[in-house]
Order: C-alpha cells, then structure tokens, then sequence
C-alpha cells in the first residue's frame, strides 16, 4: 500500500486517509519498517476509509444542482423563518442583534459579525428545523463570546442541550447540499 510519512517531533504514530492518499504521520525515531508494520495492520480500517470516501465523492458527483429559482425560492422563505427563530432565541442566550441578511453561499451556515449583523445561508431551508435552530443558537452564543472556546460551547449547550446531534447531522449531509449550490466544486470533500 502506498502511503506518504510525514515526519515530525510528535511521539506516537498516526494515520489519516485523505482524497489524495494515504498520510502516516511520524516521529523522527521511528524506522520505515515499522511505520510499514503499522500501515499493513490497519489495512482493512484503511480500504474502509478509502471506500467510503469514494461513495462521498460519488455522492456529490451526483447531486442535483438547486437552478436559480430554486435558490431564491429557498431565500423567500429564509426570510420568513430564520429572523423568526432568531427573535425566538435572542432572548433565551441574552443577546441583541443587528441587521439579518440571507446569502446563498457555497461555504458557511452562518456568521456573526463584531457589531451583530447575522447572515444565514439558504440552503438552511432544506435541513431539519432542529439543525436551523441550532445554527441560529450557534451565531447568538458569539454575541456573547466571538470564538469556539469552551465558554462559547458551555452557552451554546444551555440554550441548545442537543446541539452536538445536529451539528454533526450537518457536517455529515452539509457537504451534499453545499454541492447542489457549488456543482462542480467539490472542495468541501475530506474530513
Ligand atoms: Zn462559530
């Protein structure tokens, strides 16, 4: 199996499988031989992976692109519902907030800005009501705290108990509705 080492001061032997190859990574110390061993016995974990990431980029290879129409209908209805569920949960994290704007982007669920301006992006329309409620909590909480920290994550979990659920509903089916946006680009393959 052909696999690329990247050699570091780290101490223990890791392995990642990406779009473009196999990545050991490994202390200065360890000799080829082994790092050989490690890979062969993670063979299986290994074509698993690999496997699985082909069926992802079959997957958004095959997505239906959203037409223009399609887009402004998903942004019509955003800007019904998502300052609806901002005004709901403003109160609840403790916030104010500024002006909300609606984008159809190819990158981001959500952002806050320093002065409290909100975007949301459309495609939220076609997740589930928890997922837009927990972005919408996600973006409040950085009124409070403009980073990832744990005090961040301490606020959004108060408000939101089951964010965690949700936010990995959409890293797992984020990345396909992104592509019905983006057809074609298909940069957001990975971890
Ligand atoms: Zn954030």
């Amino acid at each position: 199996m052909e696999y690329k080492v990247i050699r570091s001061k780290r101490k223990t032997l890791s392995l990642e499988v990406k779009p473009e190859g196999v990545i050991v990574r490994a202390p200065f110390f360890v000799p080829k031989w082994q790092i050989d061993r490690f890979v062969k016995e993670r063979e299986p974990w290994i074509r698993n992976s690999q496997n699985k990431l082909e069926q992802k980029k079959r997957a958004l290879q095959q997505v239906e692109p959203l037409s223009e129409e399609d887009i402004k209908k998903l942004a019509k209805q955003a800007k019904k519902v998502i300052p609806e569920r901002v005004k709901y949960y403003a109160p609840i994290v403790g916030v104010s907030y500024g002006r909300i704007t609606i984008r159809s982007q190819k990158s981001r669920w959500g952002s806050c800005s320093a002065k409290g301006n909100l975007n949301f992006n459309c495609l939220l329309m076609l997740t589930p009501d928890e997922v837009i409620d927990s972005v919408v909590v996600h973006e409040l909480c950085h009124r409070l705290q403009m980073n990832h920290s744990a005090k961040f994550y301490r606020e959004v979990y108060r408000v939101y108990p089951e964010y965690d659920l949700w936010n990995k509903w959409l890293k797992k089916n984020g990345p396909i509705l992104m592509a019905r946006m983006a057809k074609g680009k298909l940069d957001s393959l990975g971890g």
